[in-house]
């Protein structure tokens, strides 16, 4: 949950307004990491945060790529869906349960997606 302080900070660092879409808070930042599933080196381009290998994600998040959550459990990812051309895949962490959705990267290996979209989509 954001306080009032959350709130200021993150205007100081945002320093690429500009590029925030319309409406949307969601603060780029660079980084790359290796995937603590399968350990492919991801090189971060401040919007995928899964592996493209495997999928797997880190708990980071609290909003698309504000690193605002301190759980840091992997995120398995468990299903997904194609809408307007696009996948979506859905995500639970496996520290804390929590769950939740991205868009796939084109950079994404479509094999391993292809056997997600079998899978029940999570109500929550
Ligand atoms: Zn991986
Ligand atoms: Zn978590």
């Amino acid at each position: 949950m954001h306080s009032e302080g959350d709130i200021i900070n993150e205007r100081e660092f945002s320093v690429d307004a500009e590029e925030i879409p319309m409406g949307r808070k969601f603060e780029r930042k660079i980084e790359d990491f290796s995937c603590e599933n399968c350990g492919t080196s991801v090189e971060g381009d401040g919007y995928t945060d899964h592996c493209p290998s495997c999928l797997y994600s880190k708990h980071v998040d609290i909003n698309p790529g504000d690193r605002d959550c301190d759980c840091e459990g992997l995120m398995e990812p468990v299903a997904a869906e194609v809408k307007k051309d696009e996948y979506r895949i859905y995500y639970r962490c496996l520290d804390c349960g929590y769950t939740h959705r991205v868009k796939s990267s084109p950079k994404d290996s479509f094999e391993a997606i292809l056997p997600l979209l079998s899978k029940p989509i999570p109500d929550k």
